[in-house]
C-alpha cells in the first residue's frame, strides 16, 4: 500500500483517479479547494478508511507525508480558467513550486497533469512531444497555456537541479461522467443541449477538430506513466488519436441522444486552435498504452450521466 496525494482530487479527472487508486488498494489524500470540483464527485469515498479529504489551495505551502504526488489542481475549461485568470496562473505556477518543494523534501515521485494546450494553435499536426508549440503569450487563453508551460519548466528544472523523479503528462481533451454540466466544454455543451432539445452551439463553421479520450483510458495512461521506470520523465502525450470536427461530434451526439435539436453557428472564440490530434507513439512504446474506448462507446455512459444530472 502506497500513500498518494492527488491535488484537484475532487474534480472530474481527479475523482476518477481517486477511485482507481483506492481500487488498487492504495491510501489516497485528496486535496482540493472546490473551485470547480465538488464533494459530490467524491461523496461515495468519504466513508472509505483509506481516503482522506483536505480542503486546501495549492497556491499555499502544503506539509503532508506521502510517497507519490499527482498534481491535477487547476481549472481546465476555458470558462472556468478565464473566470479569474490571475488565480489560474498562480495555481499552475505557485502550485507547481509548492508541490515540487513538497516532493523534494519527501523524495517523492511527482506527476504533472499538463495539457495539449502547451502546443497552442499548432502548426505541426499531429502533435509530437518534441514540437515546442505555437502559443499566444498575451491572449485570453494564455493564463492557462503559459501557466502550464511554466509548470513544465519548473518540473524539468527540479529534475535537473535536485534529481527529482518527475512525470509530465500532456493530456488531450478528455470526457466522461462527472464532467461539470456548465463548464462550457464542447462535449458537455452538446450533450446537455441535445438532452434539453435546445440548439447545438457550433462555434465558427465547426470544421475545427479535436481528439476525445474517454476518462477510463486517460486514467489508465496516467497510472502507467506514474509507475513507469524512473528514467521516463515525459513529456508524454495521452489522448485518443481519433480526430473529429465539431460538426461530426454534433452529429454523433444527436444520433445517440435523439431529439429535435438543430445546429446554430456562433462566433469562434479568440485563439481557438483549428486542429488537434495527439501522436501517441511515445506512450505506446514506453508505457504499452493505447486508448480502447471509441468516441461512440464513451459517449453512451457520458450521456447517461448527464441524463441523471438533469433529472
Ligand atoms: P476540473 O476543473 O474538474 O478539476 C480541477 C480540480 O482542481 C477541481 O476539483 C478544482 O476545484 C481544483 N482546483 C483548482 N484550483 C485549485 C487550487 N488552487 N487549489 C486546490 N485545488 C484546486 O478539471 P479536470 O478536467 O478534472 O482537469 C484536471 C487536470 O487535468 C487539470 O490540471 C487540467 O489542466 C488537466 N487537463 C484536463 C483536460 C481535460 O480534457 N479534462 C485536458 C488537459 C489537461
Ligand atoms: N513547500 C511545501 N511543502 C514542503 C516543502 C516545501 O509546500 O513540504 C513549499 C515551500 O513553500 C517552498 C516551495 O515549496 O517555498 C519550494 O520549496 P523548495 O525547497 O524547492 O524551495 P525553498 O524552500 O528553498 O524556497
Ligand atoms: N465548441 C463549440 N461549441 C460549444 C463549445 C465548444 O463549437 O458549445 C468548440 C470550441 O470552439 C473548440 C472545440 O469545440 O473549437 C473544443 O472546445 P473545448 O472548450 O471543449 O476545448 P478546447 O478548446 O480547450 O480544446
Amino acid at each position: 500500500m502506497t500513500k498518494l496525494l492527488i491535488t484537484g482530487g475532487a474534480g472530474f479527472l481527479g475523482s476518477h483517479l481517486c477511485d482507481r487508486l483506492l481500487a488498487d488498494s492504495h491510501e489516497v489524500l485528496c486535496v482540493d479547494n472546490f473551485f470547480t470540483g465538488s464533494r459530490g464527485n467524491i461523496r461515495h469515498l468519504l466513508n472509505n478508511p483509506d481516503f482522506e479529504l483536505m480542503r486546501h489551495d495549492v497556491t499555499f505551502p502544503l506539509y503532508v507525508e506521502v510517497e507519490r504526488i499527482y498534481n491535477l489542481a487547476c481549472p481546465a475549461s476555458p470558462i472556468h480558467y478565464q473566470h479569474d485568470p490571475v488565480q489560474t496562473t498562480k495555481t499552475s505556477v505557485h502550485g507547481a513550486i509548492n508541490l515540487l518543494g513538497l516532493a523534494k523534501r519527501l523524495g517523492a515521485r511527482i506527476l504533472q497533469a499538463s495539457t495539449s494546450e502547451v502546443y497552442g494553435d499548432p502548426d505541426v499536426h499531429p502533435q509530437v512531444e518534441n514540437y515546442w508549440g505555437h502559443v499566444n503569450p498575451i491572449g485570453p487563453r494564455s493564463c492557462y497555456d503559459e501557466g502550464k508551460r511554466c509548470a513544465e519548466t519548473l518540473f524539468f528544472d527540479y529534475h535537473r537541479q535536485v534529481n527529482l523523479e518527475i512525470k509530465v503528462m500532456r493530456i488531450f481533451n478528455t470526457y466522461g461522467p462527472r464532467m461539470h454540466p456548465n463548464d462550457g466544454r464542447v462535449v458537455s455543451n452538446f450533450i446537455v443541449q441535445a438532452l434539453k432539445g435546445e440548439p447545438i452551439t457550433i462555434y465558427g463553421d465547426g470544421s475545427q477538430t479535436r481528439s476525445f479520450c474517454y476518462v477510463d483510458d486517460l486514467i489508465d495512461g496516467m497510472v502507467r506513466l506514474m509507475e513507469s521506470p524512473a528514467e521516463v520523465t515525459g513529456p508524454v502525450n495521452i489522448g485518443n488519436p481519433g480526430e473529429f470536427s465539431m460538426i461530426e461530434l454534433a452529429d454523433l451526439v444527436l444520433r445517440i441522444v435523439g431529439g429535435p435539436s438543430k445546429l446554430v453557428f456562433l462566433p469562434l472564440p479568440q485563439d481557438d486552435p483549428k486542429q488537434r490530434r495527439p501522436d501517441i507513439s511515445l506512450a505506446t512504446k514506453t508505457l504499452g498504452w493505447e486508448p480502447k474506448v471509441t468516441l461512440e462507446d464513451g459517449l453512451k455512459p457520458t450521456v447517461a450521466y448527464f441524463k441523471e444530472v438533469l433529472s
